[in-house]
């Protein structure tokens, strides 16, 4: 049943303080909003119970991410688009960064935000592991003070907290102290984006000669609330890592975990599938990742290039020259953090030009050719992304879907097609042609981001 508007009541205190005095006055009456990407599918659905709601959307006070030397505070109402955005972030917290990348649509990701995150309390929410992981602690506000906990223990059983009613959470406290581990993060679902997973892991290991010193492994989706590994963990811990203890400590995860069965999958197939999450990771510690050797002599080289020749070698990655120059210019770079985060930044402050550029570098989805000449490299990786996207079945519809979003925008549909079936980009297509033409173009540069993410990984890996 849908809800009525009329029955809901929405205010927007000036400041942190009107806030929590509301929710102090009358707890239990007015319920926090921060994106709404939660509270306003519960509205839609008719399922939502609270009739007073208090937006904590604007406020600066949740909003900041401060980089202390010990540690990164990251306002609760902080979005997703934020937390991709931050260099730091980016650089230190690759898991967290990652998970907001997953994380829904463009959308969703400029409303939802971290805070909204942790107390939906879905145990599939996709930024869970990684701050358990990363044993990040919680600053919960009210107008009795400020108190600080840990987030492995904030979460208590299935959708329940250790929040009272008339508290909010301020801030997530990232400790700064992973330098030197190798960080893993992996969503097992349909897909990683707009897709609810199944299962997924975050965990994070300093090795040193073989010998692991700390590891942290953290899975969301097998139980009520994300889990740490710790039996595992202490089982690893001091040992070198050989393929017989990888075998041990991927038996001894899959035992550790009661997954539960649901419509998105069998506890059978979790446990399997968490036995493999944790013997990949593990194997990864072992050899020191491909992308880390094959980058550093691709870096090299990068780094010893003129501008110009590092311009053009950089342009398989995305299309637009602005892009590309001001990539070469931020050399040297070391790794491949700093060459996403340096990505992002640069293609969130190009012109729409430049974004435009770079659309028509790519061959429509289901051809072969693009509107202007792409490096060979590119034309390549074009086919590689589109490879599920060509199955004859979908090939009239999409083209004719092709026509029909250039006519209405006049140019290209941009998609970032890897691991995306022709069905679901045609999909896709037509829920994009009901978009306002703002709306489509941040969309499409959206699209562009990730497949230039994509390709920057491939560049690396050589
Ligand atoms: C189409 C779609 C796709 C999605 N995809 C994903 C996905 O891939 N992965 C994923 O994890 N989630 C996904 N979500 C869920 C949602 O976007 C996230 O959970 C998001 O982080 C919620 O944040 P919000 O600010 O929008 O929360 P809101 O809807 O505003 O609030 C959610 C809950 O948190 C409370 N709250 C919010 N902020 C605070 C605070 N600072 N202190 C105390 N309480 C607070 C609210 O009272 C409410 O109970 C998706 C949602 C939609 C609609």
């Amino acid at each position: 049943m849908r809800s009525d508007p009329s029955e809901f009541e929405l205010v927007a205190p000036a400041s942190l303080q009107a806030a929590l005095l509301l929710l102090k006055n009358e707890a239990d009456g007015w319920l926090p909003i921060a994106g709404g990407t939660d509270l306003m599918v519960q509205y839609a659905a008719g399922a939502l119970r609270a009739r007073k709601l208090v937006s904590i959307a604007r406020l600066p006070e949740l909003r900041r991410i401060e980089a202390l030397p010990s540690e990164i505070q990251i306002g609760a109402g902080a979005t997703y688009t934020d937390l991709r955005r931050h260099p730091a972030i980016a650089q230190e917290f690759p898991m967290l960064a990652r998970a907001a990348n997953w994380t829904g649509s463009i959308a969703n990701q400029n409303r939802g935000t971290l805070g909204g995150n942790i107390v939906n309390a879905s145990p599939a929410g996709d930024s869970l592991p990684a701050l358990l992981a990363y044993g990040a602690e919680l600053i919960l506000v009210s107008v009795r003070g400020e108190r600080r906990t840990a987030y492995r223990t904030f979460h208590t059983g299935y959708k329940k907290m250790q929040l009272a009613s008339d508290e909010l959470i301020r801030a997530i406290c990232v400790p700064r102290r992973f330098a030197g581990y190798l960080q893993h993060t992996r969503k097992v679902g349909t897909r990683n984006a707009q897709a609810v997973s199944k299962i997924a892991i975050a965990a994070l290991a300093r090795v040193e000669q073989g010998v692991v010193q700390d590891v942290r492994i953290a899975l969301g989706s097998v139980a009520p609330v994300p889990v740490r590994l710790t039996e595992t963990e202490r089982m690893l811990a001091g040992q070198s890592l050989d393929a017989s203890l990888i075998a041990l400590a991927g038996h001894a995860a899959a035992g550790e975990v009661r997954p539960i069965d649901d419509i998105r999958s069998t506890a059978r197939y979790r446990s399997a599938v968490v036995r493999n999450l944790v013997v990949e990771f593990l194997e990864r510690l072992r050899e020191p990742p491909r992308t880390q050797a094959a980058g550093s002599e691709t870096f090299a080289q990068w780094n010893a290039m003129s501008q110009g020749e590092a311009e053009s070698k950089i342009m398989a990655c995305c299309g637009s020259r602005a892009w590309a120059r001001a990539m070469a210019a931020r050399r040297p770079l070391r790794d491949e953090a700093a060459l996403l985060a340096a990505s992002d930044q640069i293609w969130a402050g190009v012109s729409e030009a430049d974004w435009l550029e770079a659309f028509r570098a790519h061959p429509r989805i289901g051809e072969k050719k693009a509107e202007q000449s792409a490096p060979k490299q590119a034309a390549a990786w074009s086919a590689q992304e589109q490879r599920n996207a060509l199955a004859a079945d979908v090939k009239i519809a999409l083209t004719e879907a092709n026509r029909e979003y250039e006519r209405r925008f006049g140019r290209i549909f941009i998609v970032c097609a890897t691991g995306k079936t022709g069905g679901e980009i045609l999909a896709i297509l037509r829920q994009r042609l009901q978009n306002d033409d703002a709306t489509e173009l941040r969309e499409a540069a959206e699209q562009q981001r990730q497949i230039t993410q994509l390709r920057l990984r491939k560049w690396l890996q050589g």
